[in-house]
């Protein structure tokens, strides 16, 4: 903590009326055009005269220099006091330079790449005036129906936790004073990823143990690496709407993680404390939340309205008030926007850094790493570069919007290289192209919903007719980049509209078929699993999407992600992940599959957590525990030895997993604690040692307290989470 700040707070607040300090309180969306005439009525009026009275905080979807200027010039020019605005806005992957999706970069388990990414995203977000973004989301998920998985990390805690520091390490940077950093927001706090059944915005009952050891690790992990903002989520916990939670947001940020930035509500979802039927009234949802630690009201315009009145009248203590306004005026302290509110306001920023060339180097880069090779049978992968007859199929072949995913707001103008772009400017192989069908009936946005062609197969013929003449055919399919985001739920995970029947009207007359898929969340594609020859994960990669496709089909780049997230053989098994419990009844006396299954469908999934496959092979051996060290210095040492035993220099993930055998409460099967990513040509071999604290095996138990048992643990290394060695170790 930045300790000459307090004082400056203190001063201010002490200058400060009741309503102003409720204003630093108020988050108001953009609205008029500030540089334009003054508003004549309606909300654009009401927000620019509290404006005008200091009443307002910080705004979002503001953004564009021009513009953030105008609001600025108002709250420090015409305002009493002059205190300048926070701007935020939801940078989610990238701004105008869009890079891959969220749940896509998590597959690379590169944290200097997702780093390197979301300062990039800093760089263009700030030269356009914004100094806060509404990311990362770490919420950890293991929905695939919650359409927000694209937004997150995927389902592990472990992971997830590294992710979110690299993430809040990229935005905020060394310093937040500097122009080019963006204070970061950990969301959505806590436990949204659980919505019940997957559906979006819906209710989430768990165990603390669960909320522990689970859910809240990625934001400690945030909160840790100085996150300078926290989201609370729309959803209620255990009964009490997240934005009300005392629980959560003082006894558990505030107060054991000592969180000294700001809470900022979900949109309205303050007043949404009203319909889950837990406040009577806006005035009493801002008392509750006011006292649960909501620091900020975004867009619910109820502790403007509500709290003044709440503090004169006794029932809210003005400390609450001094609190929150004090917490959200030292993060502005920190961007340094006191000393000069215009610093993000720089054209020539503007100008020069946003769309620049090496940031689409770099998104290419992270693009690349992100593709997961699923499945590769025959070496049909990679392409041959000249030579062959290639059909490309498929309705998001040639789409330079879907690859954008959703959270681009920043970048409606902007659109990506399509795969077929990709793909011709990397070959010399005749190229034919076919959309074979329309995924809808109109043009899909972020807003709303379109309908989706089930009827409309006129274009399949076309598609037949390329493919029975090529050698290859590669089938861009899956969802268009806004069937997945916020109040993106579905019960079905299959290929949307027409495009299995696509798929299987294609492999009919041509086997030789390697699938790209295109989307924001595990499928369930078990049909595709079984005959199609070659599955590349594609996700949405954002602006160099065609790019990094063509550059791994024709394998100028050697894949080396690995899934952040189970994918299911069907929706029937949902939740399912990879580090669940055993059961009593999960297995017989000879360990097999017993009880606890279902008569129609096996337990596995089609592809587990951390599965990825290269052009290159890799062998495990030599795994090695001393536990002899523990005793010493509280360190377990757990070695492997690693050979490219394929032809072709490559990447690996290296994944390390534990089991406790034994515990006071029921632990996971297995639990990812360590990983490493390592480069080796071919034959070549190298030792990776990973050093376990006692402190990483222990948990937190129902009474919410974090112990560490004495017993034995079984470790497993590997390529992926049911493919590894084993052995064991002891605590004494
Ligand atoms: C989302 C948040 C987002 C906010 C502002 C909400 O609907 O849940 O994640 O930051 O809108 O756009």
């Amino acid at each position: 903590m930045n300790d000459s700040i307090t004082p400056k707070v203190d001063s201010l607040l002490r200058i400060m009326t009741i309503e102003e300090k409720v204003g630093q309180m108020n988050l108001y969306n953009g609205f008029w055009d500030a540089t334009g005439p003054v508003p004549e009525g309606g909300d654009a009026k009401t927000k620019y005269e509290h404006l005008r009275k200091g009443w307002v905080g910080g705004m979002l979807n503001v953004r564009g220099v021009k513009n953030v200027r105008g609001v600025q010039r108002i709250a420090v020019e015409e305002s009493r006091l002059g205190i300048p605005l926070i701007i935020g806005f939801d940078v989610i992957h990238g701004y105008k330079t869009i890079s891959p999706i969220p749940l896509a970069e998590a597959a690379s388990w590169d944290l200097e790449a997702i780093e390197q990414s979301a300062r990039i995203s800093a760089v263009e977000a700030s030269a356009s005036g914004i100094n806060w973004t509404f990311a990362p989301m770490v919420d950890i998920s293991r929905d695939p129906r919650w359409g927000r998985v694209m937004e997150g990390a995927g389902e592990d805690p472990f992971l997830g936790s590294k992710i979110a520091q690299a993430r809040v390490k990229g935005f905020q940077g060394e310093d937040l004073s500097n122009p080019n950093t963006i204070a970061a927001c950990a969301k959505h706090f806590a436990a949204y990823g659980f919505a019940e059944a997957g559906r979006e915005y819906n209710t989430v009952d768990m165990s603390n143990a669960k909320l522990l050891n689970t859910v809240l690790p990625p934001f400690k992990a945030a909160a840790d690496s100085g996150v300078r903002t926290f989201m609370n989520s729309f959803n209620d916990l255990n009964g009490i709407p997240v934005s009300g939670s005392k629980f959560l947001q003082r006894d558990i940020l505030k107060g054991n993680w000592n969180f000294n930035g700001f809470v900022v509500s979900d949109w309205a979802s303050i007043n949404e404390i009203i319909y889950w039927g837990h406040a009577k009234n806006k005035k009493e949802a801002a008392l509750i939340a006011s006292k649960a630690g909501s620091d900020m009201d975004m867009e619910g315009h109820v502790y403007i309205q509500e709290l003044a009145e709440l503090v004169k009248s006794g029932e809210v203590d003005e400390s609450i008030i001094d609190e929150a306004a004090g917490r959200i005026l030292r993060v502005k302290f920190e961007l340094g926007l006191f000393d000069d509110p215009y610093k993000y306001c720089n054209e020539d920023r503007e100008k020069n850094l946003i769309g620049q060339k090496s940031h689409h180097e770099a998104v290419l880069d992270m693009a690349k790493k992100s593709i997961v090779l699923l499945k590769n049978e025959n070496n049909i992968l990679p392409l041959k570069k000249e030579g062959q007859k290639i059909a490309l199929i498929g309705p998001l072949a040639n789409d330079k919007n879907s690859p954008l995913g959703s959270w681009r707001l920043a970048s409606e103008d902007y659109s990506a290289v399509s795969i077929l772009e990709g793909m011709n400017a990397y070959t010399k192989n005749e190229l034919s192209f076919a959309k074979g069908i329309e995924l809808f009936k109109g043009q899909p946005s972020f807003r709303n919903e379109v309908e989706i062609n089930t009827d409309n197969e006129s274009g399949i013929e076309n598609a037949i007719t390329i493919a029975k003449d090529a050698d290859v055919v590669v089938m861009v399919l899956g969802e268009h980049g806004f069937q997945s985001g916020e109040a993106r739920s579905r019960t079905k995970l299959n290929l949307p509209g027409l495009q299995q029947k696509l798929l299987e009207a294609v492999y009919n007359v041509n086997k030789n078929i390697v699938l790209v898929l295109q989307n924001g969340r595990p499928l369930t594609i078990e049909w595709a699993a079984e005959h199609i020859p070659a599955i590349v994960e594609g996700w949405q990669l954002g602006s160099q999407t065609g790019n990094a496709i063509a550059q791994v089909l024709y394998g100028d780049y050697n894949p080396s992600g690995k899934l952040p997230m189970t994918f299911p053989r069907n929706v029937g098994q949902i939740p399912i992940y990879y580090n669940h419990k055993s059961t009593g009844r999960a297995t017989n006396r000879e360990g097999n599959v017993f009880w606890s299954h279902y008569i129609d469908q096996e337990n596995t999934p089609l592809f587990p957590f951390g599965h990825g496959l290269s052009y290159t092979t890799f062998k495990y051996t030599n795994l090695k525990v001393d536990d002899s060290g523990y005793i010493k210095n509280g360190t377990i040492e757990i070695s492997v030895d690693i050979t490219n035993s394929g032809k072709r220099k490559g990447k690996e993930v290296v994944q390390l997993y534990i089991r406790d055998k034994v515990a006071s409460v029921v632990r996971p099967v297995k639990e990812l604690k360590g990983f490493e990513l390592v480069e080796l040509d071919i034959n070549e071999s190298r030792t990776i040692s990973f050093h376990l604290t006692e402190n990483e095996l222990g948990f937190y138990n129902n009474d919410g307290a974090y112990i560490i048992e004495p017993g034995n643990f079984e470790v497993f290394v590997g390529g992926s989470s049911s493919d590894e060695l084993k052995s064991e170790f002891s605590l004494k």
